[in-house]
């Protein structure tokens, strides 16, 4: 018996849809390396590179993201399948059978009755939308240890984008893409979307000096991203709209100083680990430390909203 059916739903269409996502996924690896190529060959330009002085082959957390870049894809279809299992557990609870399935199988969303074209704009918004605000939580002194995962790569390039913890992964952009199906937008929009997806990531974590000019405001670039990934102080809690930089400039998080580039990046905890299995296994045991009510003074940890990031000196 497997997971999907001890929640006894129909769910084939479930797994038929995890499986395209995972396969999809996979398919992506060429894309990757072609994008790769390409931000490489813009980077080697010294008046294109953000920082010329960090190329991505230099980078002391190269053998870590390598391993995010093969292992995470792998994973996460299987991490996904789980995590929708647990919803429908939960949404079995409080909804019944029918309706589970009315709004995951047959797209019956309030969305669904827009056009096919109609559903892929909403997508493309309404999916940034929820992605900032989870970013934001992710920011917060409980998530944090999944996310600081992320913000641990000291030199930030294209490799950066596979550094995600799963946890991060899943109540992030698998979250979202749930979420948005439940509200009617089809699979197939969610499916198409995700070489943008990745192309979108690599391109904001690339090793560019683009500020956009105006279109700042309205794109995440590169150097917008770069900031993200600074200080605490100097960025590190600005900018956190995956796509369209508007929604930070409409919830007061914009933060691109006239003139300057970023330089610093990484947590500001030593002790963070920086190898692959030790990212994987050390924020849980922060987390549950935090959500315990105990201290990992020796691991740092973050100080309440509104400077979630600083670690704490004590
Ligand atoms: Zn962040
Ligand atoms: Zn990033």
């Amino acid at each position: 018996m497997t997971l999907l059916d001890m929640t006894s739903l129909d769910t084939t269409w479930l797994v038929t849809f995890l499986g395209a996502l995972g396969t999809k996924a996979l398919a992506q690896i060429p894309w990757a390396l072609g994008l790769a190529a390409f931000f490489t060959i813009l980077s080697l330009f010294p008046n294109q590179a953000c920082n010329p002085n960090k190329p991505w082959w230099r980078n002391p957390g190269l053998l870590t993201d390598t391993h995010y870049l093969f292992f995470i894809p792998i994973f996460m279809p299987y991490a996904r399948t789980l995590m929708v299992v647990a919803l429908v557990v939960v949404l079995q609870s409080v909804v019944s059978q029918d309706n589970i399935l009315d709004l995951l199988n047959k797209s019956s969303g309030p969305l669904g009755k827009l056009p096919f074209w109609a559903q892929a704009v909403v997508y493309v918004l309404g999916s940034d939308f929820i992605l900032y605000w989870i970013h934001r939580r992710f920011h917060s002194m409980h998530l944090w240890p999944f996310h600081a995962v992320h913000h641990s790569a000291e030199h930030v390039d294209w490799t950066t984008s596979y550094r995600n913890h799963p946890v991060n992964s899943l109540f992030g952009i698998g979250f979202t893409q749930f979420i948005m199906i439940a509200l009617g937008v089809s699979p197939a929009i969610v499916l198409a979307m995700v070489p943008f997806d990745l192309v979108s990531a690599a391109w904001v974590h690339s090793n560019l000096n683009w500020t956009l000019g105006p279109l700042k405001y309205v794109i995440a670039g590169p150097v917008f991203h770069r900031w993200h990934h600074g200080p605490p102080d100097l960025g590190g809690e600005k900018n956190f709209a995956p796509t369209f930089s508007f929604w930070d400039v409409l919830f007061g998080t914009f933060y691109m100083p006239e003139g300057k580039l970023p330089e610093e990046y990484g947590v500001d905890d030593p002790n963070f680990p920086k190898d692959f299995f030790g990212q994987i296994i050390v924020p849980f045991r922060q987390f549950f430390a935090i959500v315990s009510g105990g201290k990992h003074k020796a691991e740092g940890q973050p100080l309440p909203e509104p400077q979630p990031r600083s670690v704490a000196a004590e």
